[in-house]
């Protein structure tokens, strides 16, 4: 249940809810919406409480919340959260563009796309050091000399970065190297290290499941919330269906439904949705129009060399051709595309 405070309450007001919340055995999370001050009701909750509460003084109403994610709630928090990374902001009214290849393979590779994707106004660097892969055979990623690579040309670019964890004992030193962790598809159900990250004082990146309900995915980010971290993005990225054509099926109206559901950012990852290239562009635009606050995208030097996901990553000619598609498209829903992100102390003008 949520407690919607009047309009002038006093501290003593506010004070007392909590009070009696806490003396309940549950917790509280006060929110400053728009015009009002709601308080959030955290655990097992029951009748009388709804009673007394809404007799306190200060108090306008209690609501109930059927939804068993509270803290991804819209009700719980009705402002949109926007993510702060470097300078660049997620949940805005900016679009910010992660971009790189799925998988660190070289400094010389990672550093050649970097350069490519930051001229063509990339705001994030991508790159997989851990690699959740199909079958044990297929290249599984550099591991800690990926992430030293990744760090190194982040700095060298100026680019904040971004890179996937798998588990939970690798947290505290992937986010010694990356700025934002990512969640993988298929660890979005991996309670453990969600906590863990929950932990953690930087940006995650919430993958949706592979086969995940918005519910699920939304009980998910909870995890992560209720272990006090709050700078959470949310990403689409195609899930199973019968269709064999593309990857995964994008699942566009995934994006309006978080927007309405929810007060977390939301980005788009067409690559892993459509595993196709020549699909990337069209549903990276989809997913703006749609109203997604990013997009996370698979860049290569050289896609038919690619150790991973090479038929689903753009060449450094199709990125730009889509960077500038996307600038009208970001237009007409009231947006701008980001402008690139700068690490504290690095001038981006000698990068
Ligand atoms: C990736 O981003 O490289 C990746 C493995 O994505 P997903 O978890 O969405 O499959
Ligand atoms: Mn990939």
């Amino acid at each position: 249940m949520i407690v919607v405070m009047k309009v002038g309450y006093s501290r003593d007001e506010i004070d007392g809810v909590i009070k009696r919340i806490e003396g309940s055995g549950l917790k509280s999370h006060v929110s400053q919406g728009i015009g009002h001050t709601i308080i959030g009701v955290l655990g097992q909750t029951f009748p009388e409480l709804h009673d007394t509460l809404e007799l306190l003084p200060g108090v306008e109403q209690v609501v109930p919340i059927s939804k068993p994610y509270k803290l991804a709630s819209r009700e719980f928090h009705p402002q949109d959260t926007i993510v702060k990374v470097n300078g660049v902001t997620i949940g805005g009214d900016e679009i910010v563009i992660m971009a790189g290849p799925c998988a660190v393979e070289s400094e010389d590779q990672l550093l050649a796309t970097a350069q490519a994707v930051k001229a063509s106004g990339a705001n994030v660097l991508r790159g997989g050091a851990f690699k959740p892969r199909t079958s044990p055979y297929q290249f599984r990623g550099l591991g800690e000399r990926g992430l030293r690579i990744l760090a190194e040309v982040g700095k060298e670019t100026g680019m904040p970065t971004i890179t996937e964890v798998m588990a939970p004992n690798d947290v505290e030193l992937v986010a010694e190297y990356a700025d934002i962790l990512q969640i993988g598809a298929r660890n979005m159900q991996n309670f453990i290290l969600l906590d863990e990250v929950g932990k953690l004082k930087k940006p995650v990146l919430l993958k949706r499941g592979l086969s995940s309900t918005i519910q699920e995915w939304l009980l998910a980010a909870e995890y992560i919330l209720a272990q006090g971290n709050e700078q959470l993005v949310l990403c689409e990225r195609g899930i199973r269906t019968f269709e064999t054509y593309t990857r995964n099926t994008m699942d566009i109206s995934a994006i309006p439904a978080i927007k309405k559901v929810s007060h977390l950012p939301i980005i788009a990852d067409p690559s892993h949705a459509t595993g196709k290239w020549y699909l990337v562009a069209p549903l990276a635009l989809a997913a703006v129009a749609a109203g997604a606050n990013g997009l996370i995208i698979e860049v290569h030097p050289n896609p038919d060399q690619a150790l991973a996901d090479g038929p689903q990553s753009l060449t450094f000619d199709n990125f730009r051709r889509l960077m500038a598609q996307l600038t009208p498209v970001a237009q007409a829903m009231n947006k701008k595309l980001a402008v690139s992100g700068t690490k504290a102390g690095i001038n981006p003008a000698t990068t």
